[in-house]
């Protein structure tokens, strides 16, 4: 039986990185860096398209990055001097090929490529429009729809056509696109993906994260602002604000979770970020014990600001083996019950008699911390207490985030007391709201202004519309579109 990693089953999953850069001969080379630097945010597939003044080349995979990317025969096959990229995880089972991204269609205008971050909220409603009236869809991704709202836009520029589509979509989006004569990238007016600008001597770079321009050797500029696009052609950069002003809602969790932690996203540090999270949750449900332990590799960061807080000593206690695959057989369901250990074990000499803080960045489903506390206890731990660096993720994500459906979620069916029981741990406590935004350096949840989060997984308050959602359609947005 084939199956993903099980410990990384109850994990929250981002839903794209994308990379574009305009005026390099080693375009398509950089643009494969910059996905491998972005592949936590998406590890189903990747694709790369690039332009060499007459031909869009595009090649599309399923996998990671570097196992379709790195050969010189693929990247001679995608020439030009600009390229833009996509890295994907799919909400659901099936990862096929013409979902992966780039999309690519000729147009009217001309060649026109598009990679998208996000989740459309009315994707299902424009796509049925867009059906009755004639559209034939290649692909179940609602990045398509922007694709035919483009196409049938009457518009005559490219960049006028995009702008008309994307007035019509809600939702969460960071897109580049690319054109025969430039690249675009854009941010949705609540800003609630990141999007960041650098610079390579004169060449400008659109990432998801810094961490693609420093793979790159790239300066960071500065990040795209909620609502902006920008156009960047032999001319340099031009910048639009095209869309009605909105609050902006950049999506907390990626300070949390999805970012990596050596990226600056939206001027913050992710480390920094974390950390400051930890001590909040330090402060705020201290208990004695002799040593706090990360789970790897996410919780690190809040661990170390945990224990520097708690002044309690930091210890690697939970050992990641970072050679298990992606995918892994398991022949037996005596095997797969063992699951958790392919790839954390505890470093038993750390933790037999000690008084354990156990430090993660959320919990999901729970069944995770179910395997972990038992792991601490079967290592000889004296007591278990779990320490969670984010509220209790209680409503589901319809913004570009592959969360369980609610029902799924642990802290939507149980109080934290019951949490605890079902976990094993023997106390249990979650940063509060306020905490994590003291962390994020605002008094509090209520005094946070324009500069604002989206935190609708812990607080059920979604700031962009969910109309497949309110139109019945259930849980659409999440399970039957894919998104990007
Ligand atoms: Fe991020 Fe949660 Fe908002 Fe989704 S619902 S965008 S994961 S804060």
């Amino acid at each position: 039986m084939l199956t993903t990693n099980p410990f990384d089953d109850d994990t929250l999953h981002e839903e794209c990185g994308v990379f574009a850069i305009y005026g390099h001969a080693e375009a398509a080379a950089l643009t494969a860096l910059g996905l491998h630097a972005l592949q936590h945010r998406g590890q189903e597939a990747a694709g790369i398209a690039a332009f060499d003044g007459k031909t869009f080349n595009v090649q599309r995979a399923l996998g990671h990055v570097g196992d379709n990317f790195s050969s010189q025969e693929v990247i001679g096959r995608l020439k030009g001097h600009a390229a833009i990229g996509h890295t994907r995880y799919a909400t659901t089972g099936d990862v096929v090929l013409r979902n992966v991204q780039p999309l690519f269609a000729e147009l009217s205008v001309g060649g026109f490529a598009l990679a998208h971050n996000g989740n459309l909220t009315n994707n299902q409603k424009l796509r049925r429009r867009l059906v009755e009236r004639g559209s034939i869809f290649q692909s179940t991704t609602d990045t398509e729809v922007v694709v035919h709202l483009i196409a049938t836009s009457l518009n005559n520029t490219v960049v006028d056509r995009m702008i008309d589509a994307l007035r019509q979509v809600e939702g969460a989006y960071s897109c580049v696109a690319m054109l025969d004569d430039a690249i675009i990238g854009v941010r949705d007016p609540n800003g609630v993906r990141p999007l960041c600008l650098g610079k390579l001597g004169d060449v400008y770079i659109l990432a998801s994260e810094t961490c693609a321009l420093d793979i790159i050797g790239a300066d960071f500029v500065r990040d795209i602002e909620p609502g902006e696009l920008v156009i960047i052609d032999k001319d340099g950069l031009h910048s639009r604000h095209p869309f009605p002003r909105a609050q902006r809602r950049f999506c907390i969790f990626e300070h949390i979770y999805f970012a990596r932690p050596d990226s600056v996203v939206e001027g913050t540090s992710v480390y920094e970020a974390r950390k400051h999270i930890g001590a909040e949750l330090a402060r705020e449900s201290h208990v004695d014990a002799d040593i706090v332990i990360p789970v790897p590799d996410s919780g690190v960061p809040a661990a170390l600001g945990y224990a520097n807080e708690a002044g309690i000593p930091f210890e690697l206690g939970i050992i990641r083996n970072h050679y298990v695959g992606r995918t892994f057989i398991e022949p037996t369901d005596q095997i797969r019950h063992l699951g958790v250990r392919l790839k954390h074990n505890a470093n038993r000499a750390n933790i037999a008699g000690k008084r354990v803080i156990l430090v993660d960045d959320s919990i999901v489903r729970g069944t995770t911390s179910v395997k972990i506390v038992a792991m601490m206890r079967a290592a000889g731990a004296r007591e278990v207490h779990m320490r969670i660096a984010s509220p209790p993720t209680t409503h589901s994500c319809f913004y570009g985030v592959n969360t369980p459906e609610r029902n799924k979620l642990l802290a939507a069916q149980m109080d934290i007391e019951e949490m605890n029981d079902f976990i094993g741990s023997d106390s249990l406590a979650f940063v509060s709201i306020d905490g994590l935004y003291r962390a994020m350096g605002k008094r509090s949840r209520n005094t946070s202004d324009d500069q604002g989060y989206c935190d609708a997984c812990f607080t059920g308050d979604y700031p962009i519309s969910l109309t497949d959602h309110d139109n019945g359609s259930g849980a659409t947005v999440s399970r039957l579109a894919e998104s990007a």
